[in-house]
């Protein structure tokens, strides 16, 4: 059940502040709550203690403790959250990491840096359709 009048709620993990705050900044201005995570192990603990609240999930790969990858499996593995959207946010353009977060489970990629208006059309269309 939501009790908030937001839009949706959306986990960002991302390691880098400026990166951070630009999305942050884009997502609360078109109204959805955002959730911080700063590294794996800060996503896998944040996704898991809010998994019923949490409508979908941005993930960079290269992030500290726990690479995205790994957090991506860990997440598609466990029953309570492996039917959470995941957007891969990268700045890994290449080909062969495109393919393998799909084949982890993710439903999208953006690379960066980020194109503001095909990100916006994007999060709202997967919301959207929940
Ligand atoms: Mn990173």
């Amino acid at each position: 059940m939501k009790i908030s009048n937001k839009k949706g709620t959306i986990l960002i993990s991302e390691d880098n502040y400026s990166n951070m705050k630009l999305l942050k900044d884009i997502l609360e201005f078109q109204e959805y709550e955002v959730i911080e995570a700063y590294d794996g192990n800060a996503a896998l603990s944040k996704i898991n203690s809010n998994s019923d609240k949490i409508d979908l999930i941005l993930m960079d790969l290269q992030l500290p403790e726990i690479d995205g990858f790994e957090v991506i499996k860990t997440v598609k593995s466990n029953n309570n959250t492996k039917n959470l959207p995941i957007i891969v946010i990268s700045a890994h353009a290449m080909e062969s990491d495109i393919q393998k977060a799909i084949n982890a489970g993710c439903c999208d990629y953006i690379t960066k840096p980020i194109n503001i208006t095909t990100f916006i059309h994007k999060i709202n269309s997967i919301l959207k359709s929940n």
